[in-house]
């Protein structure tokens, strides 16, 4: 069972119209994350004169819907309030993408937080972080403290809840134990996002160099011995996915700037209650929403504050069929349970991101329009490899070792290539 570009939306953002500007207010964490992409701690706090001129260029820069206000850890930066105010201020949505640990019995810094126009929070929780009192916690362990998460949010009201989950080979398997919790909790889950994870091989197959000069990679966070570790794809993902909803399809994608055959961002937006889950929105209607914002708002769209959803959503079964079925199952179990008339309807965004992928000749195929771009010393480079502009002053070339070069036989014979002369 594989997913089809030809069934889903290819998202219209681009570098200059982009949803999303990234924002990295500090780089110091107070957990370890396996996957994390920023050494902690290397350059501290950034001043605020500093994050207001970042968020003064993506704006100008992306025409961002949103502003993800990360890290290392954001809720660490004494100005927290301030910069998210700012962002408001400028007309953006602020979302805050944090580890939670700051939020804990602190239910007044999220007050504050939403009182200067936070519109939520988007939450790293896995299995493989070491965060105090939690270490060693299975996915399904852990999913009481996405749960407490989800309430301390909830109880604040008019704030978003998402969940991000870094994807190895030990947590793969419980991917679909996760989407299970999160539509049983769907009144206070509003979308997961499934992150797989990503490095530099350091086996020795690839030679690292920075503008022609070689370096030594291991100072970067992202490298791995084991190449199992960064081949999971998001195809690998959906299938888990659909083990546990097998009404869950994507609707947009994202490609790759490399290959055709990649999917980088594969996005889904299911439907249903409370009791059940009807299906999931497809790609028309999600080109709707995408034109529809952009004709109204100026802008693409990534994030709301509420999930739910009124049943005028059902007119969308004009265009669409994903619709179509969603409306179908929900009549069905109104005939066997006529109480879903009065039931609140909601729906949950399902992101699938399968970043930087190492081609086998050493290029990079990163993520088609890369959303999550950020301003490193004037300019914007990819979030996921800004340590390597930290490091080294660049993006870091990878070529193969010759020793691991198969020997094969040049196709056109070197005599027969015509010169001309
Ligand atoms: S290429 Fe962009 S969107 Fe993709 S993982 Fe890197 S920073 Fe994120």
């Amino acid at each position: 069972m594989a997913f089809s570009k030809s069934n889903m939306y290819r998202f219209p953002w681009s570098a200059n119209d982009n949803p999303i500007g990234w924002l990295e207010v500090t780089d110091k964490c107070n957990i370890y994350c396996r996957g994390c992409y920023r050494m902690n701690g290397k350059a501290g706090h950034k001043t605020l004169k500093q994050i207001k001129e970042e968020i003064d260029l993506l704006h100008k820069m992306r025409n961002p819907d949103n502003i993800s206000i990360a890290g290392g850890e954001p809720l660490l930066h004494p100005e927290i309030v301030e910069i998210v105010r700012y962002i408001r201020s400028k007309g953006m949505k602020p979302m805050l993408l944090t580890n939670g640990v700051e939020l804990i019995d602190n239910r007044k810094l999220i007050e504050d937080l939403k009182a200067a126009g936070l519109i939520g929070f988007t939450f790293h929780v896995d299995s493989e972080q070491q965060r105090p009192h939690f270490k060693g916690q299975t996915e399904e362990e852990l999913c009481d403290l996405r749960l407490k998460f989800a309430k301390m949010v909830a109880e604040v009201g008019g704030l978003t809840a998402v969940f991000g989950m870094t994807i190895y080979p030990t947590n793969i398997h419980k991917v679909p134990y996760v989407v299970k919790w999160a539509n049983e909790n769907i009144d206070v889950v509003h979308g997961l996002v499934f992150i797989t994870f990503r490095g530099a091989p350091m086996d020795g197959r690839y030679n690292y160099f920075v503008n022609g000069q070689p370096i030594d990679n291991a100072e970067v966070t992202y490298t791995t011995e084991d190449d199992a570790e960064i081949t999971i794809t998001s195809q690998d993902v959906y299938e888990k996915i659909k083990e546990v909803h097998p009404h869950y399809e994507p609707a947009a994608y994202l490609g790759g700037t490399q290959t055709h055959t990649r999917a980088t961002w594969v996005s889904a937006v299911q439907i249903g209650s409370k009791k059940k889950m009807y299906g999931s929105l497809g790609k028309k209607l999600m080109e709707f929403v995408q034109n529809f914002h952009h004709m109204t708002n100026g802008t693409y769209l990534i994030y709301q504050k509420s999930n739910k959803l009124t049943k005028l959503a059902f007119a969308g079964t004009l265009i669409d069929k994903g619709m179509r079925g969603v409306h179908g199952k929900f009549w069905k179990h109104l005939i066997t349970d006529p109480s879903m008339l009065f039931n609140q309807l909601y729906y949950q965004s399902i992101g699938i991101v399968q970043g930087p992928d190492m081609l086998e000749d050493g290029r990079m195929d990163m993520c088609e329009s890369c959303p999550d771009m950020t301003v490193w010393d004037g300019k914007l480079v990819h979030s996921c490899r800004m340590d390597e502009w930290r490091l080294y002053g660049g993006y870091v070339d990878a070529h193969r070792n010759p020793e691991f070069v198969p020997k094969s036989e040049p196709v056109i014979a070197t005599e027969n290539i015509p010169v001309a002369h």
